[in-house]
């Protein structure tokens, strides 16, 4: 496994592989690497002839009261983590690499990137669709993977790489959770024991909301309601959006008689989780609409 510190060794590697009719996976991260990550880094193992994980903490995705200066970083432990996946490359480019002294072009996906969690941290998904299309640039994948636990960000991608031609297949990877049902996610590190056990009813009310649509439950409105008494139940817990909403637009349904996204936001302390469920409300027989 090579570490690349650099565009341009990055570019040279990818070349003679593509001259060879190779195919490049890529695997873009943050770093503090968890089984989440590994299971995209797996994946793209099994499929592609040359497997490369970026490791870069973004700052342009981050709003100014976030927490880019305390995200975890830890080069060393990710290293042997990748190596141990079969990974080929890391990029892991410094700040001045990425963005060099006037820098100044950003891609905004307009629509769905000011919904949810655009609305929550604004900028956010301009800055992530900033540095993706540049290490697509830079990496030259023929598959790219991305986790469904970031569901959003995913669709923002899709719709990028459609709405530019980009010649890349985005491959969606399921959400890997803890044994309990949290999400793995790098800021989980941020959670004190207390806050740990708490965030098990993210996942908790994602189950809820499944059981009561295949029950026949089809009101969106009455759902948001059960789950808002549901996550209230925590004391620790602070809902910020629960929204049942189309899985391609992201807009939100009023009825559920196709599949949906569940998308939640919620502050367990100080601290801001996502999570998501894709829903299908089968054929039983719908409350409120039997006849
Ligand atoms: P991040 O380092 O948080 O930017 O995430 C890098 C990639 O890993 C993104 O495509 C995420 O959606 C994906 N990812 C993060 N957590 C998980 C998880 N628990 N399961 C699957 N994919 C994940």
């Amino acid at each position: 496994m090579e570490v690349f510190e650099r565009i341009k060794d990055v570019r040279q590697r990818v070349a003679e592989v593509k001259e060879t009719g190779g195919t490049i996976g890529f695997v873009p991260t943050m770093g503090a690497l968890h089984d989440g990550h590994l299971s995209l880094v797996r994946r793209a193992r099994e499929e592609c002839d040359l497997v490369v994980v970026s490791i870069f903490v973004n700052p342009t995705q981050f709003g100014p009261a976030e927490d880019y200066e305390r995200y975890p970083r830890d080069l060393a432990g990710d290293e042997a983590k990748c190596q141990r996946v079969g990974c080929d490359i890391i990029f892991a480019p410094t700040v001045e690499e990425m963005y060099p002294k006037g820098f100044g072009t950003c891609v905004q996906v307009q629509g769905l990137s000011e919904k949810w969690e655009g609305v929550a941290r604004p900028g956010h998904f301009r800055g992530v669709t900033t540095i993706v299309l540049k290490l697509f640039n830079i990496v030259r994948p023929s598959y790219a993977y991305f986790g469904m636990k970031d569901y959003q960000q995913l669709k923002i991608i899709q719709k990028m790489v459609r709405d530019l031609d980009l010649d890349i297949e985005i491959v969606p990877c399921p959400t890997v959770r803890e044994p309990d049902g949290l999400a793995m996610s790098s800021r989980n590190e941020y959670l004190s024991s207390e806050e740990r056990a708490a965030a098990t009813i993210l996942f908790q009310a994602l189950e809820l909301a499944r059981d009561r649509v295949q029950a026949g439950e089809r009101d969106a409105q009455a759902l948001t309601g059960l789950l808002r008494e549901f996550i209230g139940s925590e004391p620790l817990a602070q809902i910020d959006y629960i929204a049942f909403a189309d899985p391609e637009t992201l807009d939100p349904v009023e009825w559920i008689d196709s599949d949906v996204v569940l998308l939640v936001a919620v502050r367990i302390g100080q601290v801001r989780l996502i999570d998501n469920t894709l829903i299908a409300p089968g054929v039983g027989t719908p409350k409120g609409r039997s006849r």
